[in-house]
């Protein structure tokens, strides 16, 4: 089973790996938005960390709200709203419980997915952090049918997240600030998938 404790090991490394790619997460968003990406995404998880630090959490539900609510009011960008949700409705879907197993952990993400859909309103193809986490939850889901461990289902994870990112490459963007380079956005890799591979990276680090 995956424990609180990993989870909260997911986020510290979350962290870690966005300070370690903020220049590359930044320069991917300088090509097609407004060169930030790198810089929400470290000042979001770098106030995620300090929460961490200084408060205990009894439940996973509690854990991602507080982490929800951090990333929804630290960050400006588009991109804090939707990890806020996703972290959010993570959390709700977990409930008041210390431990997920592999499917359960599979159900909150996919309930976190659908929140980051309800506020950017994102489809496969549109070229946005969806393209990535999407066919994540879906490798997820085949590893707990094929009866594999939650560090299992998060190894095929990242391996298709890695692909979903790289597939937004000659995607044109349809949501957010690259919609608005229209046929431009192609050609380019899309920032919020590098990050959402990097979430999926954490994840199966802390379970693995
Ligand atoms: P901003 O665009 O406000 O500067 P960021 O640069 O931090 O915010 O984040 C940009 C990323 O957010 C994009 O690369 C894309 O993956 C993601 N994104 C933007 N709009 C949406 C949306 N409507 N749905 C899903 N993801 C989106
Ligand atoms: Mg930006
Ligand atoms: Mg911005």
């Amino acid at each position: 089973d995956v424990t609180i404790d990993q989870l909260t090991d997911w986020l510290r490394r979350f962290q870690v790996l966005v300070t370690e790619h903020q220049t590359e997460l930044t320069e991917l968003d300088s090509v097609i938005g407004d060169a930030d990406h790198g810089a929400n995404m470290t000042r979001g998880m770098n106030a995620v960390a300090a929460k961490l630090d200084s408060e205990e959490f009894e439940s996973v539900a509690e854990l991602f709200k507080a982490v929800g609510m951090t990333l929804v009011t630290s960050v400006g960008g588009a991109s804090g709203p939707l990890y806020g949700t996703f972290f959010l409705r993570f959390g709700m879907n977990a409930g008041a419980v210390t431990t997920l197993d592999a499917a359960g952990t599979a159900a909150s993400l996919r309930a976190g997915l659908g929140g980051i859909v309800a506020r950017g309103k994102a489809e496969q193809g549109d070229k946005t952090m969806f393209d990535a986490m999407s066919p994540a939850i879906d490798a997820w889901d085949a590893a707990v049918a094929a009866g594999e461990s939650a560090a299992q289902a998060s190894a095929a994870a990242l391996a298709a997240a890695e692909v979903g990112r790289d597939a937004t490459i000659p995607l044109v963007a349809r949501k957010g600030r690259a919609s608005y380079l229209g046929d431009r956005s192609a050609g380019h890799l899309d920032p919020g998938a590098a990050s959402t591979t990097l979430l999926f990276r954490a994840l199966s680090d802390a379970l693995g």
